[in-house]
Formats: C-alpha cells, sequence, structure tokens
C-alpha cells in the first residue's frame, strides 16, 4: 500500500497566541504619531483581531488627521521604521505565552506541515516581536501574510495559502486544509472564511464560548500541552 504524503499549513496568529508584546505596537503608534505630526498620540482604537491596514487610518481619523487614508501609508513607513524598537521593548518587558515555544517546537517537528504567521500586525512588527524570542526562527515567514497586505483578516488567510502552495508548487494536489490558530473571534472568522480549520486558543482574553460562538472548530486550553494541537494536525486532509 502507498501511503500518500501530505502538507499542511499552519497558520498562527502572534499577539496573546504566541505572546504577549506589554504594549510594544502602542509605542510604536505614539512614537510614529508624534514624529510625523508634532504632537502627541491621544485617542486610541480597538487593535484587537484587526489589521493595521484597517487600524491606521481609523487611528489617524480618531486624532485628528484631515485625509487620513492619504497618510496612513506614511504611517505604516514609520512604524516600520520603528522595529528596533518593538524588537528590543518586546525582548525588555514582553512575555511569550506559557508553552508556545515548545508547541512551535513539537509543530515543527511534524513532517510535511509549513508553520508560519497571520496576523494584524504589519510584517516589519511582527518579525520585530517574533524575533525578541527567536519564534521567527521556528516559523516559515514567507508563508505568512500580514497585517499591512490587506484590510480584513480573511484575505490573510486567503494570501498565506497561495503563498504556502507557491512555495510547494508540485504538492498542489496534497494539501490537507490550513489551521489557524488564534485567541480571537475575529481569528477564527477570518479561518472559517478562509476555508481553514479555525482552532481557538484561551491564551488570550477570549474563553471557550467566545471563541466557539465566533466559529472555531476545536478550543484549546492554553499551549502548556501541545499535545491536542498536534492530534489535529494529524487529523488529516480534509476540513473537520
Ligand atoms: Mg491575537
Amino acid at each position: 500500500m502507498t501511503v500518500r504524503a501530505w502538507h499542511r499549513l499552519v497558520l498562527w496568529d502572534i499577539d496573546y497566541t504566541l505572546l504577549d508584546a506589554s504594549g510594544a505596537t502602542r509605542l510604536a503608534f505614539a512614537d510614529a504619531f508624534h514624529d510625523l505630526f508634532g504632537r502627541p498620540l491621544r485617542e486610541q482604537v480597538l487593535m484587537a483581531g484587526r489589521c493595521e491596514a484597517a487600524v491606521v487610518p481609523d487611528l489617524l481619523r480618531r486624532n485628528g488627521v484631515r485625509d487620513a487614508h492619504l497618510r496612513a501609508p506614511d504611517f505604516l513607513a514609520a512604524l516600520a521604521a520603528r522595529a528596533d524598537l518593538v524588537r528590543e521593548h518586546t525582548r525588555r518587558h514582553g512575555t511569550l505565552m506559557p508553552g508556545a515555544d515548545a508547541t512551535l517546537a513539537a509543530v515543527e517537528g511534524q513532517a510535511g506541515i509549513v508553520p508560519s504567521v497571520v496576523t494584524g500586525n504589519s510584517k516589519a512588527t511582527a518579525v520585530a516581536k517574533l524575533s525578541a524570542f527567536d519564534l521567527d526562527q521556528r516559523l516559515c515567514l514567507a508563508s505568512g501574510a500580514f497585517g499591512d497586505e490587506a484590510m480584513e483578516r480573511v484575505r490573510l488567510v486567503r494570501l498565506a495559502v497561495e503563498r504556502a502552495r507557491r512555495a510547494l508548487p508540485g504538492a498542489s494536489h496534497d494539501w490537507a486544509a490550513p489551521l489557524v490558530v488564534g485567541d480571537t473571534p475575529e481569528d477564527m472568522r477570518a479561518a472559517r472564511g478562509g476555508g481553514a480549520i479555525a482552532v481557538g486558543v484561551t491564551t488570550g482574553a477570549h474563553d471557550y464560548r467566545a471563541l466557539r460562538d465566533g466559529g472555531a472548530d476545536h478550543v484549546l486550553d492554553g499551549l502548556l500541552d501541545p499535545e491536542p494541537l498536534i492530534e489535529l494536525i494529524r487529523l488529516g486532509p480534509s476540513r473537520a
């Protein structure tokens, strides 16, 4: 009997799923805003689960910037220029979610698995946060999708899937449904919308019920035990 090999993309959210960057993004936002507009950033907007491409115009508008959409690219560039600030702040003040490193290592050890990210962070910010804990070494970031690439998270899931399949073109018919692992209902909705299996994890502010209501196919009680996630990964090619 021939056992057919298959590949599977595992797409991690970053903030409050893998790590808590202790306000690094808000720090970079405040610094970039002051630099660009010569006054302090006073108003905040909801960021959890949202893409930076959507957050930035909202934030600029709330803080009295005219033509906020037109200024958003400048602001994103100013954020990218603060990657070192984000990395250092995360390294000094941030924390890894308990079990995140060991779970990533366990996932990395599974045959055929491509571990990457779908995150609301812009690429520069995401890489800065991950590299603060050397997590970038455990992830195939070329197959990921980032919050400065689309306004909506569901588009990021689709973009990551396309990238992974392009990176391994010969195996296009052998891909199992991707897994998205995240801590917010927004992550779960984006996963389902993008055709992925939605795996909620209670490392952040949302509990089992909130993640289930958001559309989670499965909910993990934290990451201290990698085995439940490994079992989901091994389940096979079809969507749950
Ligand atoms: Mg999150």
